[in-house]
């Protein structure tokens, strides 16, 4: 490709404007927004270039399984972004996770992961691996030496969220590197909830880093996507396994990310302090019997969570009296909160995760969870707080 390199000498910028101009390459047009290249395959000068691209002999794209240049650019942004040495850009976030258990590891070795996993990562793990010979140790509760108790000599990932879905519990990650790197293990840390604008887990010890990309890096309920970002070591093995079996980003997905990118920051800002106008204000409400936010003073982890991220984020989690019914009226009388089990949009989201995100997974891992029936979960947007605060009192009212 000719035109002007933009990724030379990045090293400097601050995360602001890597958001904005990282791993863009211009082509011949100099055009000034990132070109998507909606094309499945590349043409080659000569039968030579071909057998030289083809056993890798030399760079470039071949065929859009394994590469395509969008997809190239939104990889590179968002390594810069996590302070990765690379990024493999994956369909979905559930992709990402399959993708980096299938690279890593083999028959016979175990994963140690925290309960309170997304719904569809604790059915993945807890019944499909299981098929193949991989098992994990689910750790309900305990902090780091229950961590510590579960790993065993086969052990071979560390598997956290945190903040968590939904109850926003929060993990110590260098702790946990520190077990999992004792343990001969890597400590893989989805960092859906906060996104490296609010938390840098390789900075702090993780080996690497899941996105579910459709969330807070598209950022406007578009598309699915998903990333697995960390040292090449690692993601060149993810990109081995991605490119032979198939759950690749497509090139449009890629770039409609790509932008959601440019404006993560000021997103994650504003949807956090947003969130926590609807924390405190949930918390004054006397139907509302707890209320779960990293960024309250009352969060169990609050210290913690302000060491490890810039801001609470925008998950909010609430406990109303009354169980299911009194939690299906709010949901029910909401007229301007969307009910949709999806976050990471401008439009806040209302959730009621036992019925739902939380519905396939049985009745005592929920409990064992804490997702009991008068758990609500918003995923707060951009518009003004008052106005949502209106919207979930006629509910609780
Ligand atoms: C949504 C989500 C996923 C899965 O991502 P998809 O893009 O839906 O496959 C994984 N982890 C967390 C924390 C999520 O919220």
């Amino acid at each position: 490709m000719s035109g002007v390199d933009t990724r030379l000498d990045t090293s400097g910028w601050s995360f602001e404007t890597l958001a904005v101009r990282a791993g863009q390459e211009r082509s011949q047009f100099n055009e000034h927004s990132e070109a998507l290249y909606l094309t499945s395959s590349f043409v080659f000068d000569n039968a030579a270039q071909a057998a030289a691209r083809f056993s890798g002999a030399e760079a470039g794209n071949v065929y859009a399984r394994f590469t395509n240049p969008t997809v190239t650019n939104l990889q590179e942004r968002l390594a810069a972004l996590e302070g990765a040495e690379a990024c493999i850009a994956t369909a979905t976030g559930m992709a990402a996770i399959l993708s980096t258990v299938m690279a890593l590891m083999n028959g016979g070795e175990h994963i140690v992961a925290s309960r309170s996993i997304f719904g569809a990562t604790q059915q993945l793990f807890g019944t499909i691996l299981p098929r193949f010979g991989v098992e994990t140790t689910f750790v309900d509760q305990g902090g780091i030496e229950a961590f510590r108790a579960a790993m065993r000599p086969n052990t071979k990932l560390v598997f956290i969220e945190t903040p968590s879905n939904p109850l926003t519990e929060v993990f110590d990650i260098a702790a946990l590197a520190g077990v999992a790197h004792a343990g001969g293990a890597l400590l893989v840390v989805d960092n859906c909830f906060c996104t490296p604008a609010l938390q840098r887990p390789l900075q702090l010890g993780a080996d690497l880093i899941i996105h579910s990309a459709t969330k807070y890096l598209d950022g406007q309920g578009r598309v699915l996507g998903g990333a697995v970002c960390g040292a090449k070591a690692l993601t060149e093995e993810v990109f081995k396994f991605l490119r032979t079996a198939g759950p690749t980003l497509s090139p449009f997905n890629a770039w409609v990310i790509l932008k959601g990118l440019e404006t993560l920051s000021v997103r994650m800002q504003a949807q956090s302090a947003n969130a926590l106008a609807m924390a405190q204000w949930l918390e004054a409400q006397p139907q509302v019997v707890r209320v779960f936010y990293p960024g309250l003073p009352s969060h169990p982890q609050h210290a913690l969570a302000m060491r490890q991220q810039a801001s609470g984020g925008a998950i909010v989690s609430f406990e109303v009296r009354g169980g299911r019914e009194e939690a299906w009226r709010v949901v029910d009388n909401c007229r301007l909160l969307s009910i949709t089990a999806n976050l990471g949009d401008t439009k806040t989201t209302i959730t009621h995760p036992a019925s739902t995100t939380h519905g396939r997974i049985s009745a005592e891992a929920r409990a064992a969870s804490g997702i009991v029936e008068g758990l609500l979960r918003i995923a707060v947007g951009l518009e003004s707080p008052a106005d949502l605060q209106a919207d979930l009192a006629r509910g609780l009212g």
